[in-house]
Protein backbone atom coordinates (compact mmCIF):
# COMPACT_ATOMS: atom_id res chain seq x y z
CA UNK A 1 0.00 0.00 0.00
CA UNK A 2 2.82 2.27 0.92
CA UNK A 3 4.41 1.74 -2.54
CA UNK A 4 0.71 2.51 -4.61
CA UNK A 5 1.21 5.75 -2.55
CA UNK A 6 4.42 7.06 -3.42
CA UNK A 7 6.18 10.29 -5.03
CA UNK A 8 6.62 9.63 -8.97
CA UNK A 9 10.52 8.84 -9.51
CA UNK A 10 12.07 12.20 -10.83
CA UNK A 11 12.41 12.39 -14.65
CA UNK A 12 15.95 11.02 -15.58
CA UNK A 13 17.78 11.50 -18.68
CA UNK A 14 17.19 14.46 -20.51
CA UNK A 15 15.50 16.57 -18.12
CA UNK A 16 15.79 17.41 -14.62
CA UNK A 17 12.77 17.98 -12.46
CA UNK A 18 11.85 21.05 -10.49
CA UNK A 19 8.92 22.08 -8.39
CA UNK A 20 5.57 20.42 -8.51
CA UNK A 21 2.85 22.54 -10.64
CA UNK A 22 -0.14 20.49 -10.07
CA UNK A 23 -1.78 16.94 -8.79
CA UNK A 24 -4.35 14.61 -10.50
CA UNK A 25 -5.98 11.73 -9.67
CA UNK A 26 -3.14 9.70 -11.28
CA UNK A 27 -0.84 12.15 -11.84
CA UNK A 28 2.08 14.70 -10.21
CA UNK A 29 2.77 17.87 -12.42
CA UNK A 30 5.87 19.05 -12.38
CA UNK A 31 8.43 21.68 -13.50
CA UNK A 32 10.60 19.55 -15.76
CA UNK A 33 13.91 21.56 -17.38
CA UNK A 34 15.75 20.06 -20.42
CA UNK A 35 19.22 19.69 -19.88
CA UNK A 36 21.00 20.82 -23.00
CA UNK A 37 18.90 23.95 -23.78
CA UNK A 38 17.79 24.72 -20.41
CA UNK A 39 14.18 24.98 -21.39
CA UNK A 40 11.52 24.49 -19.28
CA UNK A 41 8.55 22.56 -19.57
CA UNK A 42 6.10 20.81 -17.71
CA UNK A 43 6.04 17.40 -16.98
CA UNK A 44 2.89 14.86 -16.71
CA UNK A 45 4.28 12.12 -14.19
CA UNK A 46 1.58 8.99 -14.09
CA UNK A 47 2.69 6.17 -11.85
CA UNK A 48 2.73 3.02 -13.54
CA UNK A 49 1.57 1.06 -10.60
CA UNK A 50 -1.05 3.68 -9.76
CA UNK A 51 -2.42 3.17 -13.41
CA UNK A 52 -2.55 -0.58 -13.21
CA UNK A 53 -5.07 -1.95 -15.41
CA UNK A 54 -5.99 1.32 -16.70
CA UNK A 55 -2.91 1.66 -19.27
CA UNK A 56 -5.25 2.38 -22.22
CA UNK A 57 -6.39 5.50 -20.73
CA UNK A 58 -3.03 6.92 -21.08
CA UNK A 59 -1.92 5.42 -24.78
CA UNK A 60 -5.54 7.27 -25.20
CA UNK A 61 -4.50 10.48 -23.78
CA UNK A 62 -1.15 10.40 -26.13
CA UNK A 63 -3.34 9.45 -29.40
CA UNK A 64 -5.57 12.00 -28.31
CA UNK A 65 -2.92 14.80 -28.55
CA UNK A 66 -0.93 13.64 -31.15
CA UNK A 67 -4.10 14.88 -33.06
CA UNK A 68 -5.12 18.36 -31.15
CA UNK A 69 -1.69 19.21 -29.81
CA UNK A 70 -0.34 22.64 -31.69
CA UNK A 71 -2.82 22.55 -33.91
CA UNK A 72 -4.66 25.59 -31.88
CA UNK A 73 -3.97 28.78 -30.04
CA UNK A 74 -5.82 27.14 -27.10
CA UNK A 75 -5.29 23.51 -26.93
CA UNK A 76 -2.03 22.41 -25.04
CA UNK A 77 1.08 21.40 -26.56
CA UNK A 78 2.75 17.98 -25.98
CA UNK A 79 6.39 18.32 -26.50
CA UNK A 80 7.83 14.92 -25.43
CA UNK A 81 6.56 11.61 -24.40
CA UNK A 82 8.78 8.72 -22.71
CA UNK A 83 8.67 6.17 -19.95
CA UNK A 84 10.59 5.19 -17.50
CA UNK A 85 10.93 2.02 -15.34
CA UNK A 86 8.01 3.46 -12.82
CA UNK A 87 5.85 6.27 -14.43
CA UNK A 88 4.78 7.94 -18.04
CA UNK A 89 5.95 11.13 -18.50
CA UNK A 90 4.36 13.57 -20.86
CA UNK A 91 6.14 17.03 -21.22
CA UNK A 92 4.12 19.73 -22.49
CA UNK A 93 4.48 23.56 -22.83
CA UNK A 94 4.78 25.15 -19.22
CA UNK A 95 1.45 27.30 -18.73
CA UNK A 96 2.65 29.28 -16.10
CA UNK A 97 0.06 31.35 -15.53
CA UNK A 98 -1.57 28.32 -13.86
CA UNK A 99 -5.45 27.20 -13.60
CA UNK A 100 -8.48 29.65 -14.13
CA UNK A 101 -9.79 27.90 -11.57
CA UNK A 102 -7.03 29.83 -9.27
CA UNK A 103 -7.27 32.55 -11.19
CA UNK A 104 -11.44 33.42 -10.02
CA UNK A 105 -10.77 31.71 -6.45
CA UNK A 106 -7.51 34.44 -5.75
CA UNK A 107 -8.49 37.64 -8.19
CA UNK A 108 -12.32 37.30 -7.91
CA UNK A 109 -14.72 37.19 -11.09
CA UNK A 110 -14.61 38.10 -14.56
CA UNK A 111 -16.50 41.49 -15.90
CA UNK A 112 -18.92 40.36 -18.78
CA UNK A 113 -16.91 41.54 -21.64
CA UNK A 114 -13.94 40.08 -20.65
CA UNK A 115 -15.49 36.51 -19.83
CA UNK A 116 -16.97 36.72 -23.25
CA UNK A 117 -13.92 37.13 -24.49
CA UNK A 118 -12.17 34.28 -22.54
CA UNK A 119 -14.83 31.97 -23.35
CA UNK A 120 -14.93 32.73 -26.98
CA UNK A 121 -11.31 30.82 -26.89
CA UNK A 122 -12.46 28.07 -25.01
CA UNK A 123 -15.22 27.95 -27.06
CA UNK A 124 -13.13 27.48 -30.04
CA UNK A 125 -11.18 25.04 -29.02
CA UNK A 126 -13.68 23.29 -28.05
CA UNK A 127 -14.97 23.71 -31.47
CA UNK A 128 -11.54 22.15 -32.59
CA UNK A 129 -11.57 19.33 -30.70
CA UNK A 130 -15.65 18.52 -31.46
CA UNK A 131 -14.74 18.87 -34.97
CA UNK A 132 -11.52 16.15 -35.04
CA UNK A 133 -14.18 13.71 -33.70
CA UNK A 134 -13.01 13.88 -29.58
CA UNK A 135 -14.64 14.55 -26.91
CA UNK A 136 -12.65 16.22 -23.88
CA UNK A 137 -15.35 15.31 -20.88
CA UNK A 138 -13.55 16.84 -18.34
CA UNK A 139 -13.61 20.37 -19.31
CA UNK A 140 -13.49 22.47 -16.01
CA UNK A 141 -11.61 25.54 -14.45
CA UNK A 142 -8.61 23.50 -12.92
CA UNK A 143 -8.61 22.24 -16.72
CA UNK A 144 -7.86 25.41 -18.78
CA UNK A 145 -4.33 27.26 -17.60
CA UNK A 146 -3.04 30.28 -18.87
CA UNK A 147 0.33 30.46 -20.67
CA UNK A 148 1.70 34.43 -21.53
CA UNK A 149 -2.08 35.53 -20.85
CA UNK A 150 -3.44 32.93 -23.62
CA UNK A 151 -6.45 30.45 -21.75
CA UNK A 152 -5.51 26.90 -23.20
CA UNK A 153 -7.80 23.64 -22.97
CA UNK A 154 -5.33 20.61 -20.85
CA UNK A 155 -5.78 17.37 -19.03
CA UNK A 156 -6.91 15.30 -22.33
CA UNK A 157 -7.19 12.10 -19.82
CA UNK A 158 -10.70 11.48 -20.02
CA UNK A 159 -10.70 11.91 -23.73
CA UNK A 160 -12.21 9.65 -26.13
CA UNK A 161 -12.65 9.83 -29.83
CA UNK A 162 -16.33 9.80 -30.78
CA UNK A 163 -17.76 6.80 -32.68
CA UNK A 164 -19.32 8.40 -36.23
CA UNK A 165 -21.62 4.96 -36.94
CA UNK A 166 -22.81 4.74 -33.18
CA UNK A 167 -22.76 7.99 -32.03
CA UNK A 168 -23.98 7.77 -28.50
CA UNK A 169 -21.76 4.90 -27.13
CA UNK A 170 -19.90 6.39 -24.90
CA UNK A 171 -22.13 5.64 -21.37
CA UNK A 172 -19.43 5.56 -18.42
CA UNK A 173 -20.27 7.77 -15.65
CA UNK A 174 -17.12 10.01 -15.96
CA UNK A 175 -16.02 13.65 -15.19
CA UNK A 176 -16.28 15.87 -12.18
CA UNK A 177 -19.91 16.19 -10.55
CA UNK A 178 -20.62 19.89 -10.60
CA UNK A 179 -19.84 19.97 -14.19
CA UNK A 180 -21.53 16.94 -15.21
CA UNK A 181 -24.16 17.13 -17.68
CA UNK A 182 -27.46 15.53 -16.52
CA UNK A 183 -27.20 12.44 -19.50
CA UNK A 184 -23.72 11.59 -18.31
CA UNK A 185 -25.11 11.05 -14.81
CA UNK A 186 -28.18 8.90 -16.25
CA UNK A 187 -25.25 7.34 -17.96
CA UNK A 188 -27.34 7.44 -21.00
CA UNK A 189 -24.31 8.91 -23.32
CA UNK A 190 -21.54 10.89 -23.15
CA UNK A 191 -21.15 13.25 -26.72
CA UNK A 192 -20.06 16.53 -27.16
CA UNK A 193 -23.21 18.07 -25.74
CA UNK A 194 -21.89 16.87 -22.40
CA UNK A 195 -18.85 19.12 -23.27
CA UNK A 196 -21.58 22.27 -23.73
CA UNK A 197 -22.90 22.08 -20.62
CA UNK A 198 -19.49 21.88 -18.62
CA UNK A 199 -19.01 24.80 -20.56
CA UNK A 200 -22.11 26.17 -19.53
CA UNK A 201 -21.24 25.65 -15.72
CA UNK A 202 -17.53 27.60 -16.40
CA UNK A 203 -19.42 30.30 -18.08
CA UNK A 204 -21.40 30.91 -14.51
CA UNK A 205 -18.30 30.31 -12.71
CA UNK A 206 -16.44 33.26 -14.78
CA UNK A 207 -19.20 35.46 -13.95
CA UNK A 208 -20.35 34.51 -10.92
CA UNK A 209 -17.58 33.04 -9.07
CA UNK A 210 -19.33 30.42 -7.97
CA UNK A 211 -21.18 27.17 -9.73
CA UNK A 212 -24.75 26.68 -10.37
CA UNK A 213 -25.26 23.03 -8.76
CA UNK A 214 -23.20 23.47 -5.62
CA UNK A 215 -24.94 21.98 -2.96
CA UNK A 216 -24.05 20.69 0.66
CA UNK A 217 -24.57 16.78 -0.07
CA UNK A 218 -23.10 15.01 -3.45
CA UNK A 219 -26.53 13.43 -4.16
CA UNK A 220 -28.38 17.19 -3.72
CA UNK A 221 -25.95 18.32 -6.37
CA UNK A 222 -26.65 15.09 -8.56
CA UNK A 223 -30.33 15.97 -8.22
CA UNK A 224 -30.11 19.51 -8.63
CA UNK A 225 -28.03 18.97 -12.05
CA UNK A 226 -30.96 16.22 -13.19
CA UNK A 227 -33.89 18.71 -12.93
CA UNK A 228 -32.06 21.45 -14.21
CA UNK A 229 -32.55 23.44 -11.02
CA UNK A 230 -30.20 26.83 -11.29
CA UNK A 231 -30.85 29.82 -10.69
CA UNK A 232 -29.13 33.38 -11.01
CA UNK A 233 -29.17 34.41 -7.87
CA UNK A 234 -28.41 36.01 -5.31
CA UNK A 235 -29.11 38.84 -7.24
CA UNK A 236 -26.04 41.24 -6.05
CA UNK A 237 -24.29 38.65 -8.31
CA UNK A 238 -26.20 38.93 -11.51
CA UNK A 239 -28.02 42.06 -11.65
CA UNK A 240 -25.24 43.75 -13.48
CA UNK A 241 -24.76 40.76 -15.54
CA UNK A 242 -26.63 41.00 -19.29
CA UNK A 243 -30.21 38.87 -20.33
CA UNK A 244 -28.09 38.07 -23.68
CA UNK A 245 -25.05 36.37 -20.90
CA UNK A 246 -27.67 34.69 -19.02
CA UNK A 247 -29.53 33.47 -22.45
CA UNK A 248 -26.25 32.20 -23.42
CA UNK A 249 -26.05 30.00 -19.70
CA UNK A 250 -28.99 28.82 -20.50
CA UNK A 251 -28.72 27.30 -23.79
CA UNK A 252 -25.59 25.75 -22.75
CA UNK A 253 -27.72 23.94 -19.98
CA UNK A 254 -30.59 22.81 -21.88
CA UNK A 255 -31.13 19.41 -19.89
CA UNK A 256 -31.98 17.77 -23.01
CA UNK A 257 -28.50 17.16 -24.90
CA UNK A 258 -30.43 16.75 -28.52
CA UNK A 259 -31.34 20.14 -28.02
CA UNK A 260 -28.07 21.93 -26.66
CA UNK A 261 -26.28 23.99 -29.54
CA UNK A 262 -22.90 23.15 -30.62
CA UNK A 263 -19.59 24.57 -29.73
CA UNK A 264 -19.11 25.93 -32.99
CA UNK A 265 -23.35 27.47 -33.38
CA UNK A 266 -22.64 28.78 -30.36
CA UNK A 267 -19.39 31.07 -31.60
CA UNK A 268 -22.36 32.98 -33.42
CA UNK A 269 -24.17 34.00 -30.46
CA UNK A 270 -23.58 37.47 -30.25
CA UNK A 271 -22.89 36.85 -26.55
CA UNK A 272 -19.44 35.27 -27.89
CA UNK A 273 -19.32 37.37 -30.83
CA UNK A 274 -19.16 40.71 -29.38
CA UNK A 275 -15.81 40.23 -28.30
CA UNK A 276 -13.62 43.63 -28.67
CA UNK A 277 -12.27 44.98 -25.41
CA UNK A 278 -9.27 43.84 -23.55
CA UNK A 279 -8.96 41.16 -20.70
CA UNK A 280 -9.10 42.44 -17.15
CA UNK A 281 -10.22 40.98 -13.67
CA UNK A 282 -12.55 42.20 -11.29
CA UNK A 283 -11.40 42.04 -7.75
P1 LIG B 1 -4.99 14.96 -14.20
O1 LIG B 1 -5.42 14.22 -15.43
O2 LIG B 1 -4.33 14.05 -13.22
O3 LIG B 1 -6.07 15.85 -13.64
P2 LIG B 1 -3.81 17.34 -15.42
O4 LIG B 1 -3.30 17.17 -16.81
O5 LIG B 1 -5.11 18.04 -15.25
O6 LIG B 1 -3.80 15.92 -14.68
O7 LIG B 1 -2.73 18.12 -14.53
C1 LIG B 1 -2.93 18.31 -13.13
C2 LIG B 1 -2.65 19.75 -12.78
O8 LIG B 1 -1.27 20.04 -13.08
C3 LIG B 1 -3.44 20.80 -13.56
O9 LIG B 1 -4.71 21.01 -12.99
C4 LIG B 1 -2.53 22.01 -13.45
O10 LIG B 1 -2.64 22.64 -12.18
C5 LIG B 1 -1.13 21.38 -13.54
N1 LIG B 1 -0.67 21.37 -14.96
C6 LIG B 1 -1.00 20.46 -15.89
N2 LIG B 1 -0.43 20.74 -17.09
C7 LIG B 1 0.27 21.89 -16.90
C8 LIG B 1 1.06 22.74 -17.77
N3 LIG B 1 1.23 22.45 -19.06
N4 LIG B 1 1.62 23.86 -17.22
C9 LIG B 1 1.43 24.17 -15.91
N5 LIG B 1 0.69 23.43 -15.05
C10 LIG B 1 0.11 22.30 -15.54
MG1 LIG C 1 -6.97 17.60 -14.52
Amino acid sequence: MSQVSEEPAAVPCKYRTGKTLGRGSFSVVKEAIHLETGEVFACKVINKRLMEGRQKMVRNEVEILKIVSSRHANIVTLHDYFETRNNVCLCFDLCTGGELLKVILEKGKYYERDAAQLMRKVFDGVSYIHNAGIVHRDLKPDNLLFKDGEIMIADFGLSRFMDEDKPQVLTEVCGTPGYMAPEVYRKRCHDPGADIWSLGVITYFVLAGYIPFDRAETDQEMESVLSGDYTFEPSQSWESVTGLAKGFISSCLIRNHTHRPSATQLLDHPWLSDNTRETSVQS
